[in-house]
């Protein structure tokens, strides 16, 4: 099932996307949903990112692919809430930007209340997963603070761009993903790699802070490549879809 957040109607909603068609839920969004009446087409929706970012937050995971070198867990960084944007939307290509990439990620969207939950339960506290761009401005991971810890690099507004849906009933270890630049392929890897699982990321990040029902783990990338103005970002992951983003130039 394909879960949207969209504009139609003047107004924000949550649906189901089947087809070309956008449904109405029937039920909760997070107490199990299925389609109810059809509301419009498709193409008359605009989808927005699935998160209220002033209600929800972004708990990014660092450093998921590669090598483990002895760690205990991955780490964990949060995403402000002026970095989300939606389908379609522009990532604002920094004033003082010099290296920007993409990441390509698996958002982890949390379905219940989760605080200190086992790895073995953690499953069941997930509602789907949906694609992120964890953009980042790569030049900065090591100029103010040091040591990866610069806050800069990660949060300037639109730098994380998601959707462009909620899909549930998949398997987010095993989700080939994609991250296409004017249509050529950069990156083309599989969460099935990742160091740490989504069962053993949703505990981990639960032991730190409560994560509540459309909070989004994005949980690392397999690849980066650098984009520029001008630029057509798409990442695709298998079984949600393609989030595709224009980069522009900071012109306010
Ligand atoms: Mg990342």
């Amino acid at each position: 099932m394909h879960i949207a957040r969209f504009y139609w109607n003047d107004k924000i909603q949550w649906g189901i996307v089947e087809g070309d068609d956008v449904y109405a839920l029937d039920g909760g969004l997070f107490d199990d949903p299925s389609a109810d009446e059809r509301l419009c087409a498709l193409s008359d929706a605009r989808l927005l990112a699935p998160i209220d970012a002033h209600e929800n937050k972004v708990v990014a995971i660092a450093a998921n692919y590669g090598d483990k070198a002895g760690r205990d867990g991955p780490g964990i960084f949060m995403k402000q809430p002026g970095t989300v944007i939606g389908p379609e939307d522009s990532i604002i290509y920094p004033r003082i930007g010099v290296r920007i990439i993409h990441e390509a990620e698996v958002g982890i969207v949390i379905g219940k209340q989760a605080r200190h939950v086992s790895v073995d339960d953690a499953l069941d506290y997930v509602l789907g997963y949906t694609c992120v761009n964890d953009v980042s401005a790569n030049e900065l991971t090591n100029s103010d603070i040091g040591a990866g810890m610069s806050l800069r690099w990660k949060h300037f507004d639109t730098f994380c761009p998601l959707g462009p849906v909620i899909a549930t009933g998949i398997d987010g270890d095993n989700l080939r993903i994609q991250c296409r630049v004017n249509g050529q392929t950069h990156v083309d890897g599989s969460s099935a790699d990742m160091l740490w699982g989504v069962a053993e990321l949703v505990s981990w990040v639960s032991d730190v802070m409560t994560l509540y029902p459309g909070d989004i783990i994005p949980s690392g990338c397999p690849g980066v490549d650098e984009i520029k103005v001008g630029d057509a970002v798409e990442v695709e992951i298998e079984g949600i879809g393609v989030l595709s983003n224009p980069v522009v130039a900071d012109k306010d």
